[in-house]
């Protein structure tokens, strides 16, 4: 038996200064991948008399990686110095290289598999499961030529999943349309695009920031018609190949390692836990979105039917604008004045406020602080319970160049009892001033994921620290935060305007609504896009296309467009593979867990510290199942999202 002495209290991870971040992150990369590769040695040469101490040894293992590949992924994506982003990117391949070896590691997967669990509890049995259920994905039990061979699918797995998003990042398509034609077009757009070559027309092309507003805000039925067509035919025919391969591979990997298909060696670690499951899913959510689907789609088809009598179907072409116009005539949401309320350091202090008083936390600014960047600040995080300390947190949530551009939470430190105490990092792209609802919700989303690292982030073992839980109910917990930024007496307390004036709880009620139309038609195109993703790689069809349109009028609302071939396009088929479902059953999950609260009193302390302790706390070390059931009483039901969707 190894025995631990009780330390001193664990301290949070000394940051360098900016200047010598390139050597520490180095230093810490290279001593980390030294430590791990002797760890691995002793267990080869040397392994512990018993199973306890084998798999105590296996996780520090696991900690040593995880603290070189977290720090590397963290630097790699914000630090200002563009050195320090390449050596952190350095720390994570190299972590990479050195874990796929270690899962094709046969003396390490035989000496785990003799381990005799008899005397393990609950936990470091799991562990042992979990080890080995690694192993085997890894296809390490295999005989010689099937490891060969995996190993091969890997690698072209890995250069098909590239050829597929390249296709679509770089087949950017565009129309040139006549400026009169742009009417309806937000002015700062049109100012960003103007008329340009010999025949004076303006250039709008397939990416994002030209196609969301052209199909959102143009009156032109005819260049929305264009530009959705453009849009839907991206990626298509190279990708047409390159998917059909894709798919093939997946499923020959699988069935080497003994599954039936891909989807069901897929879903084997996630929530869902079985392939056939997913259609099941698919249809059930289907089914209970038919009805607010019809009634979305009646009230839009008949706003559109005000301009053109004739139509009898909604497309892609039309969906987006009368969608928005039914919201804006009928819902009645000032943007501009919303915005007055959400004044970013007011929302920042407001979000500590909200989730402090939620989960018992107490956030202490440390102003001294080694931070990247001079506008990331660092909080120490204590229980208001006891005071005992809970980890450390930074926000870094400012644009700057060369700092990853979308919304995410990052690991720095998993915490372990005794050993380490867990830090993380919310990194955004706020403006300073004031912000967007939807910023203000994608804001208390993202400190869902970080309040679940540091909670979760007191267990034993480092493999089940923070949010080490299936990879289908990871969103759940932040989906159901954002429930606190749409509720009225919440908002008033710290969204007011410049004169002090809080949001008008009748302003934050339209919001709502305004919110809430259109998540009928939502969700049966969602499960339209999750049948694909399942059916492409259960199934395998040779006419991607036919299969797409036949699922398209199964599911979704709107009619297939002639000549266009959105999965040639839809990103998602390459990391969701089968798994598209997942938003869609962690939003499930997150309506039940809602449904615990009252409405009436959200800060509600015993049922908060219910769910802190039952299902955030625990990080993965049980199934996320269970630490729904411990904390509802009962097993998730679809009945809160079905109320919701209906409402
Ligand atoms: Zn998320």
């Amino acid at each position: 038996m190894t025995s631990s002495p009780q330390p001193a209290p664990l301290a949070p991870l000394d940051l360098p200064d900016a200047p010598a971040a390139a050597a520490w992150l180095r230093a810490r990369t290279d001593d980390g991948l030294a430590r791990a590769r002797t760890l691995v040695e002793q267990l080869r040469s040397a392994p512990p008399a018993d199973a306890l101490a084998t798999l105590e040894q296996w996780d520090q293992v696991t900690l040593t990686l995880s603290n070189v590949a977290a720090a590397g992924s963290l630097l790699g994506n914000v630090h200002p110095d563009e050195a320090v982003r390449d050596e952190g990117d350095r720390a994570e391949r190299e972590v990479d290289k050195l874990a796929t070896e270690l899962s094709q590691d046969r003396a390490l997967h035989d000496l785990l598999a003799a381990l005799d669990p008899s005397g393990l509890d609950q936990q470091a049995t799991r562990l042992l499961e979990r080890s080995l259920r690694d192993f085997r994905r890894a296809g390490v039990d295999r005989d010689e030529g099937t490891r060969a061979r995996i190993a091969e699918l890997n690698d072209r797995l890995t250069e098909l999943d590239q050829t597929f998003s390249r296709t679509i990042r770089d087949d950017v398509r565009s129309i040139r349309v006549a400026p009169e034609r742009l009417a309806g077009m937000p002015q700062d757009w049109l100012d960003a695009h103007p008329a340009a070559g010999d025949d004076g027309l303006v250039t709008v092309t397939t990416d994002y920031p030209d196609v969301v507003p052209v199909r959102t805000f143009c009156h032109d039925a005819d260049v929305r018609r264009d530009i959705a067509v453009a849009f839907l035919q991206r990626g298509w025919p190279h990708n047409d190949e390159v998917l059909r391969e894709l798919f093939a591979l997946r499923h020959e990997r699988a069935q080497l390692v003994g599954h039936a298909d891909w989807p069901s060696y897929d879903a084997e670690v996630k929530m869902i836990g079985s392939g056939p499951a997913i259609p099941a899913f698919i249809g059930r959510i289907a089914e209970a979105a038919r009805e607010p689907a019809e009634r979305d789609l009646a009230v839009v088809l008949a706003r559109l039917q005000q301009d053109r009598p004739d139509a009898d179907a909604l497309t892609a072409v039309d969906s987006s604008y009368y969608e928005e116009l039914v919201r804006k005539e009928q819902l009645d949401v000032d943007a501009q004045l919303v915005r007055t309320y959400f004044e970013f350091p007011k929302v920042r202090q407001g979000l500590l406020d909200v989730t402090g008083r939620l989960f018992g936390l107490h956030y202490e600014p440390v102003p001294d602080a080694p931070v990247w960047a001079p506008d990331v600040t660092a909080y120490d995080v204590t229980s208001t319970v006891d005071g005992s300390p809970v980890g450390r947190i930074y926000l870094d949530l400012h644009p700057r160049e060369g700092k990853y551009g979308h919304a995410a939470q990052f690991t720095l430190v998993d915490g372990v009892a005794g050993k380490q105490l867990p830090e993380g990092v919310l990194v955004c792209n706020f403006s300073r001033g004031l912000m967007e609802h939807d910023h203000v919700v994608t804001l208390f989303h993202e400190f869902g994921h970080l309040v679940h690292h540091v909670l979760g982030g007191h267990g034993r073992w480092a493999r089940f620290a923070g949010v080490a839980t299936e990879w289908d109910f990871v969103e759940a917990p932040s989906q159901m935060l954002e429930e606190w930024a749409w509720d009225a007496d919440i908002l008033r307390s710290f969204a007011t305007d410049a004169a002090g004036e809080p949001i008008p709880a009748d302003l934050v009620e339209r919001m709502r609504r305004a919110d809430d139309f259109g998540k009928g038609l939502a969700a049966r195109v969602q499960m339209f896009y999750a049948a694909m993703s399942y059916c492409f790689h259960a199934e395998r069809p040779d006419d991607l296309t036919a299969r797409m349109v036949e699922l398209q009028e199964r599911y979704s609302p709107l009619r297939w467009i002639d000549d266009t071939h959105m999965f040639a396009s839809f990103g998602h088929l390459g990391g969701y593979s089968s798994a598209y479902y997942t938003y869609m059953w962690s939003l499930v999950i997150a309506k039940d867990l809602f449904s615990a609260f009252d409405p009436a009193d959200l800060f509600d302390p015993e049922v908060a510290g219910r769910y802190r302790d039952r299902v955030l706390a625990p990080g993965g070390a049980k199934d996320a199942a269970d630490l729904v059931e411990d904390f509802l009483g009962r097993p998730y039901t679809f009945d809160a999202y079905a109320a919701w969707l209906a409402r």
